[in-house]
């Protein structure tokens, strides 16, 4: 590799030629602030807060240093006095058009440029005037658009872009320049999928999950509710980075602590009906295959997906495995076999369900997840908002000791925790489907093709001499590379495909923990989020849905008819819709 010598802030370092500035700091331990730099998603050089004084040999200049590449002998200041003042401007114009309400902003303490403003001891009035003043969106079920806080940095839009959704970009033009929907249309009136990857990189509080805390406090001050909260798989893998634990770091038994001593009356895990999940999938697939049924099948889990495919592919909904997701079991499961175990009515049963995930807010609303007549899931509150209660409720998070959860509706296997992470589904179904497809149960149950965080993988597995070609989808570009093939007919001979509508998964889903970008930027968090899932399922007795002894419980108690019959049937499958069909020519 070609290597260029450069100094940055007077210190020799030899770095890789084509690399940026930014890049060639960060090698020498300088990291230099950004607001609008995505790596390799949003490098456009707008929002001027990454600037640097360079010198290529006819004196110092200033750059954006996150576009600009690096030449033999560059010198490089990055914290000039020049520069901390040009920076320090540079905010206080941000500010000229911002509402600036931190002490009641939901992103203070945690806002990338509240950071830097008070790094840079900024005077929020230094450039008075009239401002634009935009009304709140809150259309949508998932999330709320504040543009009076909006830096313009275009982050959501390259989020967006990423996922192939593209509904939202910048409007207008000089000081009307804002970022929405097109025609101002409200977010509930576009072909948005709900993901939330937009709020996850939103560096301010323009961009926020729609809070739904103060339901779940109402909930729990009600003496006539039975509050009971369920965590998905991919929580206990995340929580601990909200307060301040390195990414990656398992808190499922903290996570079990914290529950319990916000007052829940039963504190459930959502891996159970993951396991549930696996054993309905996976007889819905045997049996389309034997019967003839529509093939691919595809999974079903992912709300922002499912809503994908209804808007852009409605026509290939067929596809779609009729099992609800996981935590929709869980909450029907909740108020009508465990309820009716325990003498409690469902009316007065609220069930809170903590989601990686913005799109469960939009899922828990949809027709056809009712099953004891009220809805399965009350309330959905992601990671971020469960991280808020337990710091507004007191509770030292670091501190807790490690807890269970109650039982029986959280006994989980391996296969349910990887959940999770991209390729865990389909993992978990195959392990299920091979041991009843040859009647045996085989010991090998680690399926590394559809491991790791590439957007499409693919594998072939055989079961009495039947090969079973699969496909493992994550993020929105990838579901739409999977159904351009099925639309074309199939080349690849798929018979099932997992789709999750976030790349890498629900470890990284658009209701987790914000990270700056500077640390998304170095750290692959879909990888070390997903390696706490797998670590916690190889070091499980039971690592196969099936085997799980609360599953056969429940289905020799309450579902006596069968996987997919009956009660089963009813409770635990839901019906999609084709929305109004867009297509990517509009
Ligand atoms: S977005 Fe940031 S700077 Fe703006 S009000 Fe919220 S915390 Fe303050
Ligand atoms: S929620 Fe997803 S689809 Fe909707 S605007 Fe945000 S990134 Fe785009
Ligand atoms: S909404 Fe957030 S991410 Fe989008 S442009 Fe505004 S500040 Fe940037």
């Amino acid at each position: 590799m070609d290597m260029l010598n450069v100094k940055i802030n007077g210190i020799a370092v030899q770095v890789p030629k084509g690399s940026t500035i930014l890049e060639a700091a960060r090698i020498a331990g300088v990291e230099i602030p950004t607001l609008c730099f995505m790596k390799e998603k949003n490098e456009i050089g707008a929002c001027r807060i990454c600037v640097v004084e360079a010198n290529e040999g006819r004196g110092f200049r200033i750059v954006t240093s996150c576009v600009y590449p690096v030449s033999e002998g560059m010198e490089v200041l990055t914290n000039s006095a020049k520069i901390q003042k040009a920076r320090k401007t540079t905010l206080e114009l941000m500010l000229s058009t911002h509402n600036k309400e931190c002490l009641s902003c939901r992103r203070s303490t945690n806002c990338e440029l509240q950071r830097l403003c008070n790094e840079y001891h900024t005077d929020e009035n230094r450039f008075k005037g009239e401002r634009p003043v935009y009304e709140i969106d809150y259309s949508a079920a998932h999330l709320v658009r504040d543009n009076n806080k909006c830096i313009l940095c275009r982050r959501c839009v390259a989020a967006c872009n990423e996922q192939f959704v593209s509904v939202i970009g910048a409007n207008n033009r000089g000081i009307d320049t804002n970022i929405g929907q097109a025609f101002d249309l409200p977010l509930n009136n576009v072909p948005c999928i709900s993901c939330g990857q937009c709020t996850v990189v939103c560096p301010t509080g323009a961009l926020m999950e729609k809070d739904d805390t103060d339901k779940v406090w109402a909930a729990l001050n009600d003496p006539t509710k039975k509050v009971i909260v369920q965590p998905a798989p991919a929580i206990r893998a995340t929580l601990g980075e909200w307060f301040g634990m390195a990414p990656g770091t398992n808190v499922e038994g903290k996570l079990a602590a914290a529950l319990r001593r916000l007052g829940f009356y039963k504190v459930f895990d959502t891996d159970f009906a993951a396991d549930v999940t696996i054993v309905e999938e996976a007889n819905e697939l045997i049996e389309r295959i034997q019967g003839g049924g529509v093939l691919p099948m595809i999974t079903s889990c992912s709300p922002g997906w499912v809503k994908f495919c209804e808007l852009f592919y409605p026509d290939l909904t067929p596809h779609l495995s009729t099992c609800k997701s996981p935590h929709q079991m869980e909450g029907a499961i909740i108020k009508t076999y465990w309820a009716e175990k325990n003498g409690i009515d469902p009316k007065d049963i609220v069930t809170v369900s903590v989601m990686p995930c913005t799109a469960k807010k939009f899922e828990c609303g949809r027709e056809d997840e009712s099953a004891s007549g009220y809805p399965d899931v009350d309330v959905v509150i992601t990671t971020r908002e469960l991280g808020r209660m337990i710091e507004k409720a007191g509770i030292n998070f670091t501190a807790l000791p490690d807890e269970a959860f109650d039982n029986p509706l959280s006994e989980d296997t391996g296969a349910a925790v990887i959940f999770g992470a991209t390729g865990g589904v389909m993992e978990a179904a195959l392990r299920t489907a091979y041991d009843w497809v040859t009647g045996e149960s085989c010991d090998h149950v680690d399926y590394e093709a559809v491991r790791g965080t590439a957007g499409l993988k693919e594998a072939s597995v055989v079961m009495n001499g039947l090969e079973v070609k699969v496909a493992v989808a994550s993020g929105a570009a990838a579901a739409k590379n999977v159904m351009d093939q099925l639309a074309a007919g199939n080349p690849k001979g798929w018979t099932f495909i997992e789709i999750m509508g976030c790349p890498g998964g629900c470890v990284n889903g658009g209701g987790q923990p914000y990270q700056p970008q500077c640390v998304r930027d170095i750290v692959d968090l879909k990888a070390v989020r997903a390696k706490a899932l797998y670590d916690q399922d190889a070091g499980m007795p039971v690592r196969k849905s099936h085997e799980s002894e609360a599953v056969k419980v429940l289905y020799s108690e309450w579902y006596t008819e069968g996987f997919g019959k009956g009660k089963a049937h009813h409770a635990l499958h839901t019906s999609y819709v084709a929305r109004p069909k867009y297509t990517y020519d509009k």
